[in-house]
C-alpha cells in the first residue's frame, strides 16, 4: 500500500527547496522526486534562454518576453521575479492546483525571494529548506565546472548569490551541502518528517 492509498483525506502540502544558484538545489530536487511518488515538481516559466538538454515543459515553460508579461497581467502567477536583469521567472498557480488535484504535494526548485513569498501564500502547509554550499568558492567551483555561463553571467550569479546567503534565517530548515550523499540522506529526513510522520 502506498503513503497515500493510506490517506483518503489529502491536504496538499508544498516543499520550497531554494538555494543561490550553484548550490546543488536542482540535484537534491530531482533525487527527493526520485524516490517520493508523492511528490510534484511545480515547472516554472521564463523568458531565459532554453540549455542544451532541457525540455519546454519538463524543465520550465519556456516563453518569449511578451507572453510571459501576458501572464503577469492575467494573474497567472502565484510569484514571479526579474531573477537576472531581463530574466523572468515565475510560478503559475496552475501547477500547484494540478499537482493537488492529482493528491500530490508540490516541490519547488526557486530563488530566495520567491521561496519567501510562497511560504507566505501557505504558513501553514509549507516547508522551506535553504540549502547552504559550504562557501562562495565552492558555489564559483560548481559554476564553472558545470559550464553553462560565461564569464560575465558567472560574475552575475555569484553577486546575487552572496545577496542570497543573506536570507536563510527566513526559512524552516538549512541544510549544508558539503558532501552531497549526507545532504541527500538529511533531504530525506526534513521531507518524511514534513509529509509522513
Ligand atoms: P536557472 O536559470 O539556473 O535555471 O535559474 C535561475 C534561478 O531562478 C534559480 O535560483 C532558480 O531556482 C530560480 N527560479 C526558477 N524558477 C523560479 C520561479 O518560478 N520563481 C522564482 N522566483 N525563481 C525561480
Amino acid at each position: 500500500m502506498t503513503f497515500l492509498e493510506k490517506n483518503d483525506s489529502f491536504e496538499g502540502k508544498v516543499i520550497v527547496i531554494t538555494a543561490p544558484s550553484g548550490a546543488g538545489k536542482t540535484t537534491i530536487v530531482q533525487h527527493l522526486l526520485n524516490k517520493y511518488d508523492f511528490l510534484d515538481f511545480s515547472v516554472s516559466a521564463t523568458n531565459r534562454e532554453k540549455r542544451k538538454g532541457e525540455k519546454d515543459g519538463v524543465d520550465y515553460y519556456f516563453l518569449s518576453t511578451s507572453d510571459f508579461k501576458k501572464k503577469i497581467k492575467k494573474g497567472e502567477f502565484l510569484e514571479w521575479e526579474e531573477v537576472y536583469p531581463g530574466k523572468f521567472y515565475g510560478t503559475l498557480s496552475s501547477e500547484v492546483q494540478k499537482a493537488w488535484e492529482a493528491k500530490k504535494h508540490v516541490i519547488f526548485d526557486i530563488e530566495v525571494k520567491g521561496a519567501g513569498n510562497i511560504k507566505k501564500k501557505y504558513p501553514n502547509h509549507s516547508l522551506a529548506i535553504f540549502i547552504r554550499p559550504p562557501s562562495i568558492k565552492a558555489l564559483e567551483d560548481r559554476l564553472t565546472n558545470r559550464k553553462t555561463e560565461t564569464s560575465r553571467s558567472l560574475k552575475k550569479r555569484l553577486d546575487r548569490a552572496k545577496m542570497e546567503m543573506t536570507y536563510e534565517h527566513e526559512f524552516d530548515k538549512i541544510l549544508v551541502n558539503d558532501l552531497l550523499e549526507v545532504a541527500l540522506e538529511e533531504g530525506e529526513e526534513m521531507i518524511e518528517n514534513f509529509i509522513i510522520k
